[in-house]
């Protein structure tokens, strides 16, 4: 599947704030948009006014950036969303939460979501004692995510549980860090997703 493979830390400049895309850096003084506050290119520092248009565009980027997926991914969501009770921008965020590879970040079980996805595709997790390689996978209430018994001894799950296990975890996540499990409790409500778009521009950018 086609992804961008350009310079992350641009998108969450091009963005105006934090994506959290690189792991730890991301948490340090090395952040790019720490360093440098404004968007990349030429005439970054001098952005003109935005159309409604542009604006509505943007929001969906952001929310597309932050989770890692893909236009045809995302519309798929928006639909799901539509289709289900309440509001369709609250909705949508909580079918991106609830992702898999999402869920895996979210745990401190991998150090962003990129990392996430690759370690859910080698096969490192289960729900409810299946193996899951699927990053799309949407977890549900109930739900035992863990990580998989044989990955327990891989250098590189310890490397990431040592680094991010204390990282706080969501209230609807309920994890035991030391059998390196977690139970969905249920999911999150708006105020509980730190992505800061305002979710009902994607809303009206596809009612168009
Ligand atoms: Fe974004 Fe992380 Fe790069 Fe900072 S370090 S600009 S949050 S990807």
């Amino acid at each position: 599947m086609a992804r961008y493979t350009g310079a992350v830390c641009r998108q969450c400049r091009r963005e105006g704030q934090k994506l959290f895309l690189k792991g730890e850096k991301c948490y340090s003084e090395k952040c790019a948009i720490v360093k440098r506050e404004y968007a990349p290119g030429q005439h970054g520092r001098g952005r003109k006014k935005e159309s409604e248009y542009g604006i509505q565009l943007r929001a969906k980027q952001k929310a597309k950036r932050y989770y890692g997926v893909l236009e045809s991914q995302f519309r798929k969501y928006f639909d799901m969303a539509e289709r289900r009770e309440g509001r369709t921008g609250e909705n949508l965020l909580r079918v991106l939460e609830s992702r898999l590879d999402n869920v895996v970040y979210r745990l401190g079980f991998a150090s962003s979501r990129a990392e996430a996805r690759q370690l859910v595709l080698h096969g490192h997790y289960t729900v409810n004692g299946k193996k899951v390689n699927i990053p799309s996978f949407l977890v549900k209430a109930g739900d035992v995510i863990a990580v998989s018994e044989k990955s327990r001894s891989s250098e590189k799950i310890k490397t990431v549980v040592e680094t991010c296990g204390a990282r706080p975890v969501p209230v609807w996540l309920d994890k035991n860090g030391d059998a390196l499990t977690a139970t969905i409790t249920r999911l999150p409500n708006r105020d509980e997703i730190d992505l800061d778009v305002p979710e009902h521009l994607i809303v009206e950018l596809y009612s168009k």
